[in-house]
């Protein structure tokens, strides 16, 4: 059986005191298991953090640029090879697989800007002979904590830019999917990076513990559900650490009636299904403005929906691959169950599927009739589930989102610019589609939503991340002339 163990100062380590299955989820097969660290595994890793910090900081910035041109390089040689091990882990299909490479990519790209994105402020001569410049500094050793979805890309959206802003990292994968890590750590040393800047501790919320409660761990990036966000940022922040901690969703797409209905019916198809709807911009609500919009839009999503492949991420005929384990595929199927209970309308019922083998297959279930204070509307499902809502207008579209506790994509669909205007300003969500379904800003915007899913001040990514991962200084600097030299117990004054 093949172990998947830490990465720690460039060596693969690790013993197996503690273990946990890695399933293929198209097969059902534990081919694999990870090493679950202990406290002391995780201080290992931290202290090589630590010890690379100095020389890693003091590296030139051209120099640490040269280390992102060359791993974007390695990342598109390597694609192929690396979607195979993210389908083989999470079960996402081929595609969707180097589609998230792409995505991660632009991460790469952005941090391959450093020289810029570093760049502080200067005033010369804020009073005669005195001068001010900012400087960005790296903040320490960073934690990266990541989620099962996108094995690859978020721990890209953390590395590229905490360690292109002169920092160290402890990478802590879910370990649902653990070798993209290590294979991305090992991409980034082949890029020239030197040993210890990134490391990978394999495990649980024993290691994240470890990582949350050491002195030494400066600022901790988290993306993963609500739950587990909002007890890391509490305990982290708690502790005196800079925290982002991103959370779950329940992303809305709203349908006005004048929109192209054929084209929303295939935005809400791919955006609901896709990666079997385990994406936090999935739309797992549609919703629909007048009853005649509804029904129009059921029917048509419907009818794709049947057309649907499910089956093997690895077989190029696939579009929708297995859910991550059994326990999420049943759990998933269990709020379609409990959505007909409620008095809502199942009115495609993907639990009835038949797939040979024992993959964690689930086929697409699609709800109408759903209202908030059911269970199929009010909890993120993280599956290929889409509800309908139907809403009598734009106000009551608005009201309804605004008044969801997650808050971190939502879309509207319309041919009308000035009520996709209104919906700009209106909606108090963190990320907006004009008929665009997913609407995940590239790499040199932020990524983040509001409310439940975000707990913390700074966006991941892009120029949010410049700034959480350094600390700015300021200094005022004189250089007088040594006949202006003087005695003055006033406050300094630049008037
Ligand atoms: P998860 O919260 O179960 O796990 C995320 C990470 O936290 C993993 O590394 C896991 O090992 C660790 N962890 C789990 N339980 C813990 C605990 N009790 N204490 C400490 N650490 C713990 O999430 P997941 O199932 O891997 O990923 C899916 C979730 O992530 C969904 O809710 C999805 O919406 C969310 N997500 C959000 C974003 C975003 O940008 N907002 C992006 C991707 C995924």
């Amino acid at each position: 059986m093949t172990t998947i163990r830490h990465y720690i100062a460039g060596e693969e380590t690790g013993d197996a005191a503690r273990t946990a299955p890695v399933y293929d989820p198209a097969t059902g097969e534990a081919a694999k298991q990870v090493v679950l660290a202990d406290a002391a595994q995780v201080e290992q890793a931290i202290a090589a953090a630590k010890a690379a910090l100095p020389a890693w900081r003091a590296t030139g910035l051209v120099r640490r640029a040269d280390v992102f041109f060359r791993l974007r390089q390695l990342l598109v040689e390597r694609k192929d090879e690396l979607a195979a091990i993210i389908t083989s882990e999470h079960g996402k299909v081929l595609s969707d697989a180097a589609g998230e490479i792409s995505r991660g990519l632009e991460n790469v790209e952005f941090a391959a800007g450093l020289v810029h994105l570093l760049k502080g402020e200067h005033s010369e001569q804020v009073a005669r002979g005195v001068d001010v410049h900012s400087v960005k500094q790296p903040v320490g050793v960073v934690a990266a904590i990541t989620p099962f979805n996108f094995p690859l890309m978020v721990p890209l959206w953390m590395t590229a830019s905490a360690i292109a802003c002169g920092n160290t990292v402890v990478l802590k994968p879910s370990e649902k999917d653990p070798s993209a890590a290590v294979a991305i750590a090992k991409l980034y040393e082949e890029a020239g990076l030197p040993a210890g800047v990134l490391n990978v501790v394999q495990g649980d919320k024993v290691a994240v513990d470890t990582l949350l409660d050491s002195p030494d761990v400066r600022a901790v990036s988290f993306v993963g559900s609500t739950p587990v966000a909002r007890s890391i940022y509490e305990r982290a922040s708690a502790a005196g650490k800079r925290v982002q901690a991103l959370g779950g969703a329940k992303n809305h797409m709203v349908v006005m009636p004048d929109a192209d209905l054929e084209g929303a019916a295939d935005a809400a198809v791919s955006a609901a299904y896709g990666s079997a709807g385990e994406r936090c911009m999935a739309v797992s609500v549609l919703v629909a403005v007048g009853e005649a919009t509804a029904d129009a839009l059921v029917t048509k999503v419907a009818e794709r929906m049947r057309a649907l492949v499910i089956g093997p991420g690895t077989d190029p005929a696939s579009e929708m691959g297995p859910l991550i384990t059994r326990e999420h595929r049943d759990k998933v199927a269990s709020y379609v169950a409990g959505a007909a209970a409620e008095g809502a309308t199942v009115v495609v019922d993907g639990t009835e599927a038949e797939f040979a083998g024992d993959g964690f297959f689930l086929g697409t279930s699609l709800v109408d009739h759903v209202r908030p204070g059911m269970k199929v509307y009010d909890e993120e499902i993280f599956g290929p589930v889409l509800s309908v809502v139907r809403v009598a207008s734009y106000e009551e579209a608005v009201a309804l989102i605004n008044a969801n506790p997650f808050a971190n994509g939502t879309a509207i669909f319309t041919r009308d610019g000035r009520t996709a205007r209104s919906f700009e300003v209106d909606i108090e969500v963190g990320m907006v589609g004009v008929n665009v379904p997913i609407p995940v800003p590239i790499g040199a915007y932020s990524f983040g939503g509001w409310r439940n899913s975000l707990f913390g001040d700074s966006h991941i990514y892009g120029p949010e991340s410049v700034h959480f991962y350094t600390r700015s200084k300021v200094v005022t600097s004189r250089w007088p002339e040594p006949s202006e030299s003087q005695i003055d117990l006033g406050f300094p004054s630049n008037h």
